[in-house]
Order: C-alpha cells, then structure tokens, then sequence
C-alpha cells in the first residue's frame, strides 16, 4: 500500500517537543510501572474469573479503540518508519504483561517478558483470519511478527507499545492537529494502563463488578 504523507501544516515545535515527551519518558517509564505493580498485585487464580473477565474485556476495547486511532496517525509518518525500521529490529518478544492479560486473562504467560509460545495478538489475528502480509516472508532478525512487508499485526492488536512509540523524525512528519490528537491518545492510553492497574487489585481483594 503506498505510504500517506499528512496533508496538514507541520506541528509547532512546542507541541512537538510535548508529543517526544509524553511518547518517550513519560509512557516508557509509566509502562515499565503499570506493568510491574499489575504484574505483582493481581491474584493468579481470580483474575479471570467471569466478573473480572467481564472488565478486562472492556478495558481491552478502550485499548484497541485508542490504538485505531494512533495507527491513523501513524499512518502520516509511515514513510519515514519504512525507511528506518529501527524499532521492530531485535528479536526480543514485545508483548508486554498488560498487553497479554488484556487480550487473554487466562493467558499462562503471568511474567514480565514472555519467553515461550505465541503472541496472543498474533493466535488472534490467526483465528480472525486478519493476519496481514500472509505471502510475505519474514523479515531478518527483527520482532517475530515483522515481514519484508510491515507488521503481521492489525494495529488495534499489537501491543502499546508498538503504537505510542514516537521518535523526533516520526512527529516531525505529523501536522499540528495530528499531534495533538497523539498527545491525547498516549495519555489516554496511560489512563487505561492505570484503570488495568486497579483491576489487577481488585483481583487481589476480591472484589468484582457489582453488576
Ligand atoms: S518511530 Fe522513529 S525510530 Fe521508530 S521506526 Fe519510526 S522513524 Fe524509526
Ligand atoms: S509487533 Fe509489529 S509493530 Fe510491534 S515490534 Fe513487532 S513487527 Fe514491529
């Protein structure tokens, strides 16, 4: 599919810089945070049991809501994503614990990385039959899930990370409108991640939806 460049005026520098820094430190370090601290509190045997079930569903609707629209403005900076290709290179796995209890609370893989089997968005996409780039081989040491032609995954699917990830050369290629929106959905995503926190204690204690 041939890349879209945005249409819109370029950013201004001050919302750029605010976009680098909601997308960088601040995400990468309250990712590392929410991860762990869910990680540790939820309780293994509860946490899919149906009333739980029943919120991690939700929660993970919020989740691909927010990443379809930071997969439409990524779309504006694709160009400049093919032509480096810098953060799908490495083989190590990118799904984090969050991605995985979201998708999957049952899911065995309860550890920070995932050492063994499959991406549960990839065992998804499969069984939905959305994998994309199905003819294309995969690409040299780079994520499992990356073909000579883009990401296997639908963007909705993939882990956070892979959609709020956003390097200086990437938000310059972003208009000022496209920005703003990228600042919104990032912290919106950091919302959901604290939301799943929450969730993960009230595994813990016990407690369920009400209703
Ligand atoms: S976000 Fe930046 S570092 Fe990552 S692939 Fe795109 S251009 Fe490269
Ligand atoms: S899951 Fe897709 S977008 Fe994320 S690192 Fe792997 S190939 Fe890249």
């Amino acid at each position: 599919m041939p890349a879209q460049v945005s249409s819109g005026a370029p950013a201004r520098l001050g919302t750029r810089l605010c976009f680098l820094f909601y997308a960088r430190p601040v995400f990468r370090a309250w990712e590392i945070f929410c991860n762990h601290t869910a990680r540790l509190l939820i309780h293994k045997e509860r946490r899919a049991l149906p009333q739980f079930q029943k919120e991690w569903a939700r929660l993970n609707l919020r989740r691909m809501e927010i990443q379809r629209e930071l997969g439409r403005i990524s779309r504006s900076h694709a160009h400049v994503c093919a032509q480096c290709g810098h953060c799908c290179q490495g083989t190590r796995e990118r799904d984090a614990f969050l991605d995985r209890i979201l998708q999957d609370p049952s899911t065995p893989h309860i550890h920070a990385r995932r050492r063994e089997g499959e991406m549960i968005a990839l065992v998804q996409a499969r069984a939905e039959k959305r994998l994309l780039h199905t003819e294309a081989p995969p690409a040299p040491n780079a994520c499992n899930e990356l073909t000579c032609r883009g990401c296997r995954i639908p963007n909705e699917l993939r882990p956070m990370q892979c959609l709020a990830y956003f390097c200086g050369a990437a938000v310059r290629a972003l208009s000022q409108q496209e920005c703003e929106e990228g600042i919104r959905l990032v912290r919106q995503l950091m919302r959901l991640q604290w939301d799943a926190v929450k969730l993960a204690w009230r595994t813990r204690i016990g407690y369920g939806e009400k209703r």
